[in-house]
């Protein structure tokens, strides 16, 4: 037998933004555990925003388990969570009842910036470094400073290792601004897989002194860039029939459904989609063939595949929660009629 360090992991009840939280519980196993092995675990839902009337217990109920890399026989538990019965959803588990298709493909391109001393990593505690322009895919320590692409690195290892479909990297175009891409299968697993992954770039950043700014315009109504999650989506439909009938009529819902996707794609979108630095104005749908400044940008390889493949919506942001960003995509295309549905129904 071997103990095992597992760390539950869930999202809280602050709003507008959960917070991830975390702790541990060490179990013996034969061999790394499976979820079928993993034991429902409880909490006090008072000190997180989670407390139900007088009894503040709540349940965590493990949905996804992976390697911990970073601790001799770690195991990081993703949960969902319940009310004491152990099987009714709790109000801010958001996960329970969105909606999923093994056939919806999602990436997501999450951004966000390192701080330290409450100001992006490398600028000067007075004034801003040089402007945009050098910072984008940069190279050299006057681009990238001397520690984020160590951790942009060892954070990339710490996901691979945990099965997470990382995709890549890139420095972004503010100073102190990255990105990460992740691809998965079905919205719960894309989604679960970006929420693992933010909780490990913010844990690994504790020893650097280093915070994970989400917020979608932490500098304000300055040239300094915003922090997007742009999510691309293809569903089995999308991929294989498409057509140009098809995909105008789901960007007509689209638009009919605007107010129901921004209210998902994380808050104080306003302020940074606003149709300066290659965002399409929030209360504007719009979209375009490779145009970064349309709420969805279609890509080449779409239209030269006869109206088939993914799509871009660019306007998620970074604070956004990929559950609720995919579970709506999902609703709005759910609402359209393939031609497959149009004859089965005639
Ligand atoms: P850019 O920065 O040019 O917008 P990225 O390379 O950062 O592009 O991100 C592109 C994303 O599109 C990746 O996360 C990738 O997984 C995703 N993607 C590619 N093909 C598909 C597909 N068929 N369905 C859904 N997502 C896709
Ligand atoms: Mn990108
Ligand atoms: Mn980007
Ligand atoms: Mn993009």
């Amino acid at each position: 037998m071997t103990k095992y360090k597992l760390e539950y992991i869930w999202l809280d009840g602050y709003t507008p933004v959960p917070n991830l939280r975390g702790k541990t519980q060490i179990k013996e196993y034969d061999s790394f555990p499976t979820l079928e092995d993993l034991p429902l675990w409880g909490f006090d839902g008072s000190s997180t925003m989670q407390a139900e009337g007088h009894s503040s217990d709540c349940v965590l109920k493990p949905i996804r388990v992976f390697p911990d890399a970073a601790r001799v026989n770690g195991v990081l538990v993703l949960c969902e969570v319940m009310m004491p019965d152990g099987v009714t959803p709790h109000a801010t588990n958001k996960r329970a009842t969105i909606l999923d298709d093994e056939g919806a493909w999602f990436g997501f391109e999450q951004e966000y910036f390192f701080y330290k001393d409450g100001r992006p990593l490398g600028f000067p505690a007075a004034g801003f470094p040089p402007p945009q322009g050098g910072y984008y895919t940069g190279v050299g320590y006057s681009n990238v400073g001397p520690v984020a692409r160590q951790i942009v690195e060892e954070h990339l290892d710490l996901c691979l290792a945990a099965g997470i479909n990382h995709e890549g990297i890139n420095a972004e175009v503010a100073k102190g601004q990255w990105e990460f891409q992740i691809f998965g299968k079905g919205s719960k697993r894309a989604a679960d897989e970006m929420w693992m992954a933010r909780y490990l770039l913010q844990r690994l950043c504790e020893k650097y002194e280093i915070d994970i700014e989400y917020h979608c315009k932490p500098l304000g109504d300055t040239d300094w860039n915003g922090s997007g999650m742009h999510a691309n989506f293809s569903t089995e439909y999308l991929r294989t029939v498409g057509g140009k009938e098809y995909f105008e009529k789901l960007m007509a819902q689209f638009d009919k459904n605007l107010m129901d996707h921004i209210a998902v794609y994380g808050p104080d979108n306003d302020k940074r989609l606003t149709g300066k630095h290659e965002t399409a104005p929030w209360n504007k749908f719009s979209y375009g063939v490779a145009d970064r400044g349309a709420s969805i940008r279609v890509p080449h390889s779409f239209i030269k595949n006869d109206y088939k493949g993914y799509l871009e919506d660019r306007r998620p942001n970074s604070q956004g929660d990929p559950y609720q960003i995919a579970s709506q995509i999902l609703k709005t295309i759910s609402e359209v009629p393939t031609s497959a549905s149009v004859s089965a129904a005639a």
